[in-house]
């Protein structure tokens, strides 16, 4: 890139500043919602934007919004943001990159001495992750009333509102401006850009996902003195169900993903037949007619199965979260500002639920994210390159611009 609105050093030096509070080893993070971790991040954004000239404002929920005035103060604000807060293990970029970059394009306005119509918020949304608390998302489900305050539930006996107050950003007012769009850059935590050795990525949606937890009924029996054929094995028949099932999601949408990752197994004893199993599963894909498809395959397999195994199933559904579509026009603008930097970005979907996830439920809504290597995230291991972060940002910082509306 030629000459751009951001710089990249600076962003680099501001996040690897930040990357110091709550330092692990092997350069990792581990910033956990309302710690003392996260009251030291916090303070630290909070100097750097009002360093820039931002107005500071903290709702209910401990969402932060640093907010740069418009021409028009009236005018609903654009947001950019993501968290601050990290997984135990975690890296350096995931989530704190986006809140950064924000930061980045408001100092780059202000180098140009660039006036936008509408106001400019930066947001660090409370507890992304869902570590300390839960449900996770808090801060962006809460923003957009999405969260019933009494259900969030904290590890250990935690209570988010009092650590809030304890760590001093408890903020007691709704917020006195309206938003008019979000947006937030991410790294990808996955593989998709960098085998397509693409900087970046344009993200289409997020996917849904569903759990099920299927109860298999046999007969606990002696493994020694039970025939093969007489049996009523609840492992067996769970074990041709999740070979079965995966077949033929694979077969519905090769871009499915289907995991058994937990089974339980009674009475759990090496010589005996088990009676009982169950088995926890998560399907997901960006589409709700595809997750409805995987459903009626399941139930007609699940009837083949206790035909086969002489077994009886029980189907719990214990989670379901529709899919993501982000707004199509915010996503054209990032595809525009992008081509005018001479990049072809990829569209891809996201695995896994963003800040961008709830904002996207009543807000125009677009993500960007930035190529990690070798896909890996919630780890020290976690790397985007300088260069592509540089990238990522100017055009993410185009695309603010020319929502925002700069007067000629
Ligand atoms: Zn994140």
């Amino acid at each position: 890139m030629e000459r751009t609105l951001t710089k990249g050093d600076r962003l680099w030096s501001t996040l690897m500043e930040m990357a110091c509070i709550g330092a692990i080893a092997e350069d990792g993070c581990c910033r956990l919602s309302l710690t003392d971790e996260d009251r030291r991040a916090r303070d630290l954004f909070a100097r750097w934007c009002r360093d820039a000239g931002c107005v500071l404002r903290v709702d209910p929920f401990g969402n932060m919004f640093a907010i740069r005035p418009g021409l028009r103060n009236d005018a609903p604000a654009i947001l950019v943001g993501s968290h601050l807060d990290t997984q135990p293990h975690g890296g350096r970029f995931d989530g704190v990159l986006g809140v950064l970059a924000g930061l980045e394009i408001l100092r780059a306005l202000n180098d140009a001495g660039i006036k936008t119509e509408h106001p400019i918020a930066v947001v660090n949304w409370t507890n992304e992750e869902g570590v300390r608390f839960k449900p996770g998302l808090t801060g962006s489900k809460g923003f957009i009333g999405a969260l019933d305050k009494a259900a969030i539930e904290g590890a250990g006996g935690a209570d988010y509102f009092s650590e809030l107050s304890r760590i001093g950003y408890a903020g007691q007012r709704l917020l006195d401006f309206e938003a008019l769009a979000y947006y937030e850059l991410h790294i990808e935590q996955g593989p998709v850009l960098e085998l397509a050795k693409a900087p970046v990525g344009i993200v289409e949606g997020v996917q849904g996902v569903r759990w099920f937890e299927i109860e298999f009924h046999g007969q606990d029996a002696h493994a020694g003195t039970t025939p093969m054929d007489g049996r009523s094995d609840s492992f067996m028949a769970a074990a041709s169900l999740a070979l079965r099932l995966r077949e033929g999601a694979i077969s519905l949408e090769k871009n499915i993903r289907f995991t058994v990752g937990r089974v339980e197994v009674s009475p759990n004893s090496q010589n005996t037949v088990p009676g009982s199993t169950r088995l926890h599963i998560d399907v997901r894909h960006g589409s709700s007619p595809v997750l409805d498809a995987f459903e009626r395959l399941m139930v007609e397999v699940i009837s083949e199965v206790e035909a086969q195994e002489n077994v009886r199933v029980g189907i719990r559904q214990t989670m379901g979260v529709a899919p993501v579509d982000f707004d199509h026009t915010c996503r054209e603008r990032l595809w525009k500002c992008a081509r005018a930097l001479g990049l072809e970005p990829v569209s891809l979907q996201s695995g896994a639920m963003h800040d961008a996830s709830s904002l996207a439920t009543s807000l125009p809504t677009a993500m960007l994210f930035v190529q990690s290597r070798d896909g890996i995230s919630h780890n020290p291991l976690e790397w985007s390159d300088p260069d592509h972060i540089a990238t990522a940002c100017e055009i993410l910082a185009q695309a603010v611009l020319l929502h925002a509306g700069a007067p000629l």
